[in-house]
């Protein structure tokens, strides 16, 4: 299976979106302690690594921490705002350092969109920007787009202008909004969509995809509303094939392992013929009306087979159809029927040893400290003028001692 982790190698950013579910802290990262990540992962047997943020370009040590996790063995990706990549002297540094796919992260093509989203002008042409310098280095690009109330009726038109002026992009994905933490749990009403306000849009944009030849994953959206897409879900295809995720979080939580996706049902739900492989509605911000979920009635083998003979997935290790729904009957029982039962906790710390111990994220330091206020500081001086509110005050943290 190709399960692939995450590590969060910085959490400020040079962009203040209204919905960033993963701000500022005092935590702080060196190569040292990334390095510990990237083995992390190469004992759990991971396919890949994504460094993330914040805004992972930001971090002095991009390049080295990229060299050393294709030097282990995996295959290394980056989400970015595209900000700084968008220079090509910076992006062919990150190609020969071994980053091999970026994520270019653009809610919005249409500019003032974008750069209410960003809270920042002129984001849109650096993150275009970006996609070609990645492009001419050589690196894979991959487009992301968060859905929020702001772009959720325009989504395929962000397709199209891809298709026309960056025709290389061959894999999209669309995260619906995570309203549960960080300033995207206090700014639900600006930000969070309806269901219904991305449905018909999302349906085009994706028709667009596939007629193009694209591929493309959607996450934390129910099957309902992607029914005909519900192969591409990012969760769906998870249960399907019974895979996992670990977030290395630069943050208290700390690492977690996802194997349940903490999604929630309806009553609506237990009507519908995807219930056992739908994630769900996402919604522990409580940003979602569960009322919006409806049951549906196609051929969950079938969407299921889609998955299992995905020729652009190298993952899938399942033959046949009966060969699946054996293992998937026994996960089932052992899982599934009591943990989606009822609405899950929030998050559990990973509890695999690695040795001896658990693998310890990033540290807080007097200066990390002292740093994290400052741009604390700044950045509410930037919220107050854009009109957001500022996440919640982060858990207090002591900062450990050198070397600890
Ligand atoms: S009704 Fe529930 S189980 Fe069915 S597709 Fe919608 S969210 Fe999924």
């Amino acid at each position: 299976m190709a399960n692939i982790g995450y590590i969060q190698v910085v959490r400020h950013c040079n962009h203040l979106c209204g919905f960033c579910s993963n701000p500022t802290t005092p935590y702080t990262h060196t190569f040292e302690t990334m390095k510990v990540l990237v083995d992390d992962l190469v004992d759990r047997d991971y396919f890949g690594v994504i460094l993330t943020g914040g805004e992972p370009t930001l971090h002095p040590e991009l390049p080295r921490i990229c060299r050393y996790a294709r030097e282990r063995g995996l295959h290394v990706r980056m989400i970015t705002n595209g900000t700084r990549l968008a220079d090509g002297a910076f992006a062919r540094e990150l190609a020969d350092a071994g980053l091999q796919l970026v994520h270019v992260s653009i809610y919005s093509v249409r500019p003032e969109v974008e750069a209410q989203l960003r809270g920042s002008e002129g984001t849109l042409a650096r993150a275009l920007g970006a996609m070609d310098a990645a492009h001419a280095a050589g690196i894979e690009v991959n487009v992301n787009c968060v859905i929020n109330k702001l772009n959720a009726a325009h989504l395929d038109e962000n397709v199209e202008h891809y298709l026309e002026h960056h025709p290389y992009v061959r894999h999209f994905v669309w995260n619906n909004l995570d309203p549960s933490m960080g300033r995207a749990e206090v700014n639900q009403a600006q930000f969070t969509p309806r269901l219904i306000d991305f449905e018909a849009s999302l349906h085009r944009a994706l028709s667009l995809l596939q007629a193009s030849g694209r591929t493309f994953r959607v996450e934390k959206v129910p099957l309902c509303y992607m029914v005909d897409f519900a192969w591409a879900s990012t969760e769906t295809r998870k249960i399907v094939k019974g895979e996992e995720r670990v977030v290395h979080f630069l943050d208290a939580k700390q690492t977690v392992r996802q194997t349940d996706w903490e999604h929630i049902y309806s009553e609506a739900c237990e009507a519908c013929t995807l219930r056992t492989i739908c994630g769900g509605l996402f919604d522990r911000g409580n940003g979602y009306d569960p009322r919006e979920l409806y049951p549906v009635f196609v051929s969950r083998d079938t969407i299921v087979r889609a998955i299992l003979e995905d020729p652009h997935d190298p993952s899938f290790r399942y033959r046949s159809l009966t060969e699946w729904q054996e293992d998937f009957d026994r996960r089932c029982h052992e899982t599934l029927a009591g943990a989606h039962a009822t609405r899950p906790a929030p998050h559990e710390p990973d509890e695999r040893p690695q040795g001896e111990r658990l693998v310890s994220v990033g540290v807080v330091t007097e200066q990390s400290r002292r740093k994290f206020e400052a741009k604390r500081e700044a950045e509410a001086r930037r919220a107050r003028a854009l009109g957001i509110a500022m996440e919640r005050d982060v858990e207090p943290t002591e900062p450990e001692p050198p070397g600890g």
